[in-house]
């Protein structure tokens, strides 16, 4: 089986274009930070470590570059910092982020749940909706526990 690399490296040549060192150091960065939401600098930072050579606005534009490619979505939770989330391969749609007020910890729900809802806007709006973004922002599990135990003397 090929790995997940090989298949970005093919997604970026089918576009013309090649998986060099440093976009290959920045991709495997994202791939072993997969659960997280990295920004540039983060990402960045992490980069780094393996390739001390490399700087900020080669990673960042191979950020960008990746973004177009739709291998990584940018997003962004409302702090005004871009996070960079690796697509999930295969998945038809964005999956969703529950943003944890207390913790900052995002939390993603890979299932769509949204399939009524797209129908009523495309039935109603006449929209053909290609794509979503929706982020819950609330106390997440871990903080009501948390909470409760806190609570409890
Ligand atoms: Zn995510
Ligand atoms: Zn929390």
């Amino acid at each position: 089986m090929e790995s997940r690399i090989e298949r970005i490296k093919k997604q970026l040549h089918s576009s013309s274009y090649k998986l060099t060192p440093q976009r290959e150091a920045t991709v495997s960065v994202l791939l072993e930070h997969e659960e997280d939401h990295l920004s540039a600098e983060d990402v960045y930072l992490l980069v780094k470590e393996k390739s001390p050579e490399i700087g900020l606005a080669t990673v960042y534009r191979t950020l960008e570059l990746l973004t177009e490619l739709k291998i990584v979505d940018k997003i962004n939770f409302g702090d005004g910092v871009s996070r960079y989330d690796l697509r999930q391969e295969g998945a038809a749609h964005f999956h969703h982020h529950l943003v944890c007020m207390e913790c900052g910890a995002v939390d993603e729900i890979q299932e769509d749940l949204l399939e009524e809802v797209e129908a009523v806007v495309e039935r109603d709006w006449n929209f053909k909706v290609k794509d979503h973004r929706l982020t819950f922002h609330g106390i997440c599990h871990r903080c009501q526990s948390k909470e409760d135990s806190n609570t409890v003397e």
